[in-house]
């Protein structure tokens, strides 16, 4: 065993890992990261992932621009519309395209620069403990560390939090084959250059996209299903009947998995604390996790370091993390993954309709969940869903049945969001928050 004592073990090198090393290392902690990956490998499991630009200022994200190694492209506009390709919703905002594994390389360095520790070729393998208490981890072949803190970012593998004794006070389930979505993503190439694109373009009936790429005569047209990339297949097979693409070829296809389930109720034990995807913390309308994550961990990086400072990283120092994490973003997702696990049993007309009509489908709404915030429903929007729904149902473009599961969506949504906001403010009352939470996502069930 090392003589050192690290004040924080990161698990994991990814983007979660190395954005908590680095803003633990520049507030004077000594921080080690251990990474399963070499160096070379990490981060090479996707090519492309998105940022909204505005985010790079909101998380101190080290900046990049064209001709960087880790740019890839930007664009501006970005459109979501009906099944049949109408009514197209515009989002403001520009997103940056980036290589993942460059990004995750420059993170890494700046988490250095910073201070932090990193060792690659390092697998978690087991905690250590000391009167039922983590206090350090065995890793790479029964090495060990000792930690006053230890913070699993080690992705959907959750890799410590699966090995936590059931009452550690954080839930150790698998993020299962169901609770994911399954990502593909191809790489295509316009055939006539009248076709390129220069923004983005989603289908939420399909759960499909068109959007740029680092090649400027391409794009990329992805696909996230829920069950199983045959699913996601099939549904994509409907979207290239239904939907007119211009002409293109595919040059290569990129798979890959993110979590689609809700996040564990606490993310904080003794020593411990859960964060990434590891903690299921993606965005409930596209599954998108990287920055999403970053908002726990910017309060979990300021509970942290007040509660070292007070020398007590107890589950109940650490709790503030849940209250805060719940208030800022976890209360809205819930809202959201609860209306969107009930409105996607509409059929193609009544999402057709539901475009029309700005029912859920508004752009407001959309920026709302793109963004991560509330929505914030005035008395003007609710009259307005309320009398397109009763036009809808008198003239038969709209179900009972779907108005129904819309109806309970809208419910759930609010009971769960005012469910989170009132989570308890120490753990002493923890036990019966989770049996009324448990019973609401009973009632809201798996995305079909
Ligand atoms: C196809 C696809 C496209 C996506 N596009 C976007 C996008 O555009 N924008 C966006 O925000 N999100 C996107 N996402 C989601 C995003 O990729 C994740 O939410 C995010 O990368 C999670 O980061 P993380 O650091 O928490 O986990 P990961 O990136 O999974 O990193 C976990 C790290 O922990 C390491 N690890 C695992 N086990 C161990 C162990 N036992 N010991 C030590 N280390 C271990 C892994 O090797 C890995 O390096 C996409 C996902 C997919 C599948």
């Amino acid at each position: 065993m090392e003589n050192v004592k690290y004040d924080v073990v990161i698990i994991g090198a990814a983007t979660s890992g190395a954005f908590f090393a680095k803003r633990m290392a520049q507030k004077g902690y000594k921080v080690k990261v251990i990474e399963k990956l070499s160096k070379e490998t990490l981060g090479r499991r996707l090519d492309i992932f998105h940022v909204a630009k505005m985010e790079f200022d909101r998380f101190g994200l080290p900046k990049v621009k064209k001709g960087d190694l880790e740019w890839a492209f930007e664009f501006d506009d970005n459109f979501t519309a009906s099944p049949y390709d109408n009514y197209p919703k515009r989002n403001v905002g520009t997103i940056v395209g980036m290589h993942m594994a460059e990004y995750i390389a420059l993170m890494n360095k700046e988490a250095m620069e910073a201070g932090a520790e990193f060792e690659y070729d390092a697998p978690f393998e087991d905690f250590i403990y000391e009167d039922g208490k983590i206090v350090g981890v065995v890793y790479g072949g029964g090495k060990e560390l000792l930690s006053k803190v230890v913070v699993d970012c080690s992705g959907t593998a959750s890799a410590s939090r699966r090995k936590l004794p059931n009452d550690y006070g954080v839930e150790n389930f698998e993020i299962t084959p169901e609770d994911k979505f399954y990502v593909i993503l191809r790489y295509v190439k316009f055939l006539d250059g009248k076709d390129y694109h220069h923004s983005s373009r989603g289908w939420p009936f399909y759960k499909t996209w068109i959007a740029p790429c680092a090649d400027p005569e391409g794009a990329i047209i992805g696909i996230g299903a829920c069950h199983s990339y045959d699913y996601a297949e099939q549904i994509y097979a409907k979207f290239e009947k239904d939907i007119n693409l211009p002409p293109y070829e595919l040059t290569r296809i990129e798979k890959g998995t993110t979590p689609y389930t809700r996040c564990p109720y606490s993310f904080v034990g003794d020593n411990y604390i859960v964060s990434g995807d590891a903690a299921c913390l993606t965005k409930p309308n596209n599954g998108e996790g990287v920055t999403s994550s970053m908002v726990q961990m910017v309060i979990a990086t300021e509970v942290l370091d007040k509660a070292l400072k007070a020398g007590d990283t107890s589950k109940e120092a650490l709790w503030e993390i849940n209250v805060r994490y719940n208030e800022e973003q976890g209360a809205d997702f819930c809202f959201t993954r609860a209306v969107l696990t009930k409105a996607v049993n509409a059929t193609r007309d009544e999402f057709e309709y539901f475009f029309k009509k700005d029912i859920i489908f508004s752009e407001k709404f959309l920026d709302s969940v793109n963004a991560g915030p509330a929505v914030k429903m005035t008395l003007g929007d609710i009259l307005h869903i309320a009398g397109g729904i009763i036009s809808g149902l008198f003239t038969k473009q709209l179900s009972f049945n779907s108005l129904k599961l819309l109806i309970e969506g809208i419910t759930l949504g609010n009971e769960l969001k005012l469910h989170y906001l009132d989570f308890p403010s120490t753990p002493a009352d923890y036990d019966s928050w989770v049996l009324r939470a448990n019973e609401l996502w009973a009632k809201v069930g798996k995305m079909k």
